[in-house]
């Protein structure tokens, strides 16, 4: 699949995109810059491929207007396990691959080409960060930035619950000053600090990716002296999947916290909670979890929302909580202990959570959410030979 990440056209006065599955999001919004334009929805590493996005669960600060990646989708050509290719349209005979492609996960193939909605640009990003010292006050005037929507982009950076932000960027043919987040300067701290800020559009794309929101904390580049040994080039998801990806390998952080006397549980979830019971997850997160900061992100109702059969949701206002770090605690609790919480608190407000990390449901429940005999029926009929895993093997049990 490598070698398919060319971008095929970029029609700017039609407003879409047609290109290769594998194109990274860095490549594929270079080109759309050049020509005025840029995908709808733009997750925010560098790294992840069209294709990913479309098989996973993409998102960013315009899905309160145009929901998340798999919605921003017109067309999809697919490699199935036999070989053959088949080309999916909402409307075509293969209507059921076109929505049950979305969270598949290259279960039940792999995405070649795909056609997608682009969005006029403009040079530059104004941004304005609110703060907040209580939730409620938060989600109120969450819903109520929502309601006017005059905002191009909408998204939340929480520090505690006592130190909320809300962060709406509106595109501007003009800036008096941009901001430089790409080496020594961190864009996450920055939104405590400033209350307006103006970044290009380029950098705007990519304010998270840098540190990877703040995870970069973990592998010391925020600490000056690193950050410059890292160099300006080296900061980014790129090197850090490549830190990550070793350690995982060789368990360099559990040693260490072993030898610290300390359990941990590994707690990396994007979950997404109906806009009206947002709240009471955050209540529930607070108390029972607390990794800070936490990222929110609004997805707006979209029409075809409840037909993607492995990812429904209603036609409704929804708030995305992410959360990246490492649950560490004196005392012992079975594996998944901190994740199972969280899995179950979002079944009980009608929510749901993307895949892309660790799942501990048990199978009854998982495919229940997940697709139920919608999926069975999709495996039988585009993947009969099992060319590749089920949805549960690969995303739960992990083989
Ligand atoms: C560490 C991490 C951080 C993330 N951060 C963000 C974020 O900031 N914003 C956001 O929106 N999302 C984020 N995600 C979710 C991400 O968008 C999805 O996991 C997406 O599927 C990743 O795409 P990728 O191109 O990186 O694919 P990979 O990670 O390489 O693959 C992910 C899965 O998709 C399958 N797959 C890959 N390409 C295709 C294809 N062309 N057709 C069919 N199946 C395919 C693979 O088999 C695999 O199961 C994150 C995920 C991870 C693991």
């Amino acid at each position: 699949m490598r070698g398919f990440r060319d971008v095929l056209r970029i029609d700017a006065a039609a407003g879409f995109i047609d290109a290769e599955g594998m194109v990274t999001y860095e490549d594929l919004a270079r080109e759309c810059l050049a020509h005025g334009v840029m995908p709808a929805v733009v997750p925010q590493l560098k790294t992840i491929t069209l294709g990913g996005a479309v098989a996973g669960v993409g998102i960013e600060a315009s899905s309160h207007r145009y929901g998340l990646v798999h919605e921003t989708v017109q067309e999809l050509e697919v490699l199935l396990g036999d070989g053959s290719i088949v080309v999916c349209t909402p409307e075509n005979e293969y209507s059921d691959l076109f929505f049950g492609f979305p969270n598949s996960y290259g279960t039940l193939g792999y995405a070649l080409r795909v056609k997608a909605k682009a969005v006029p640009v403009k040079p530059y990003v104004r941004l304005e960060h609110l703060g907040f010292d209580r939730p409620d006050s938060f989600f109120a005037q969450l819903e109520s930035k929502l309601r006017s929507g005059d905002a191009d982009f909408v998204d939340g950076t929480i520090f505690d619950a006592g130190r909320l932000f809300l962060t709406l960027g509106r595109f501007t043919d003009r800036a008096p000053y941009t901001s430089d987040y790409t080496f020594e300067n961190i864009y996450y701290r920055s939104i405590a600090q400033k209350r307006e800020d103006y970044l290009s559009a380029h950098d705007f794309i990519w304010r998270w990716d840098t540190d990877w929101f703040w995870c970069s904390k973990n592998l010391f580049a925020q600490h000056p002296l690193v950050r410059r040994l890292y160099g300006r080039e080296r900061l980014g998801s790129r090197t850090y999947t490549k830190i990550m990806r070793w350690n995982s390998r060789v368990g360099a952080s559990k040693w260490i916290e072993r030898l610290a006397g300390l359990h941990s549980e590994s707690v990396i979830q994007d979950v997404d909670i109906p806009l009206a019971r947002a709240a009471e997850f955050f209540e529930f997160y607070a108390r029972e979890i607390g990794i800070w900061p936490q990222w929110t992100c609004p997805v707006g109702p979209q029409p075809h929302a409840p037909r993607f059969a492995l990812y429904p949701m209603k036609s409704d206002w929804y708030v995305n909580f992410g959360f990246w770090d490492v649950k560490r605690t004196r005392e012992a609790h079975p594996p998944g202990h901190f994740n199972r919480l969280i899995e179950r608190e979002v079944l009980e407000l009608g929510g749901i959570k993307s895949l892309y990390s660790e799942s501990f449901f048990p199978e009854e429940e998982f495919r229940r959410e997940y697709g139920g005999d919608a999926y069975c029926k999709l495996k039988a009929k585009y993947d009969p030979q099992e060319a590749f895993p089920d949805l549960y093997a690969k995303c739960v049990l992990r083989h």
